[in-house]
């Protein structure tokens, strides 16, 4: 009993994994947005790879706001919460949903979407060929926690998602790394203004976009790089840049096929 337990789950994650190496698109972050992106690219038949640092999926959406398990959306996303079968309540002409019925439907929409969730995986780095990012650099993240000196594993993608939250982590490290220039006014990293409600909501739909060949951005990274404001537990424009990310990724993706 003892052996076939452990090498059901050796074998079968190892399988997930290499089935991975090789992936249309790799999805850096599970909070709303790039969960959302992921479940629509792995609708539209793409092999979808997404890394989450963290060992539970769902980014800042868990905790609500200031950890009272709420969040509202406009009335615009009442088809979208209908459809992933998310309870609501009407208040203040908003639709306010248990935040932790929301990221448990979020997370269990992509996976059963068919994405491959990697939990505990940090992606530390982006692989560049020819101008283009064409992959991720990864690792175990107690290895990248700990400091040790272990070398990470390299996942190839034709795309590439930043939805790694305010600290747009993959963005940040390809401005540091490479003498590159962004399509943001000032060619670089824009940095995060203060809070705005529609105004966040909005631009962060906008700026929602593929900010260098291969490498698109969405959710809070996306107003990070653009220098956008903060919106606060409004959650819509989450699920919307999601949804526009997905788009846009496929879209490339099927330029690159023509
Ligand atoms: C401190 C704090 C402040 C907040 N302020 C705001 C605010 O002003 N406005 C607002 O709308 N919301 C705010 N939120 C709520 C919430 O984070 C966001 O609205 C929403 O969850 C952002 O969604 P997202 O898709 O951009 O990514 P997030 O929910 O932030 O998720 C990003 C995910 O990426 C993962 N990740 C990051 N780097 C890596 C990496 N290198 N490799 C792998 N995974 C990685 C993280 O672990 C996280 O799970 C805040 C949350 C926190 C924790």
């Amino acid at each position: 009993m003892e052996d076939r337990v452990t090498r059901s789950i050796v074998e079968s994650y190892t399988q997930k994994l290499s089935h991975h190496l090789a992936s249309d698109a790799v999805i850096v972050g599970a909070g709303p947005s790039g969960l959302v992106a992921a479940s629509l690219l792995a609708r539209r038949g793409r092999k979808v790879a997404l890394f989450e640092r963290s060992l539970a999926p769902g980014g800042g959406m868990w905790g609500g706001g200031m950890l009272m398990s709420r969040i509202p959306f406009q009335a615009e996303l009442l088809p979208f919460l209908e459809e992933i079968g998310v309870r609501h309540t009407l208040k203040e002409g908003l639709l306010v949903v248990d935040s932790i019925e929301m990221t448990a439907a979020l997370i269990q929409r992509a996976t059963h979407d068919g994405t491959a969730l990697f939990t505990c995986q940090s992606v530390e780095d982006l692989h560049l060929r020819r101008g283009r990012v064409a992959g991720v650099v990864v690792n175990w993240s107690p290895v990248v926690k700990a400091g040790l000196p272990v070398d990470p594993l390299v996942v190839s993608a034709r795309v590439v998602l930043d939805s790694t939250g305010h600290p747009a982590d993959l963005v940040k490290t390809l401005v540091r790394k490479n003498n590159i220039t962004l399509s943001t006014p000032s060619g670089g990293v824009e940095g995060e203004r203060s809070l705005e409600m529609e105004e966040g909501e909005r631009a962060v739909v906008e700026a929602t976009k593929e900010v260098f060949p291969g490498l698109f951005v969405s959710g809070m990274a996306a107003n990070a790089v653009f220098g956008f404001a903060r919106m606060g537990p409004i959650f819509g424009g989450m699920l919307l840049s999601g949804i526009k990310a997905a788009e846009l990724m496929d879209a490339s993706l099927a330029k690159g096929e023509a």
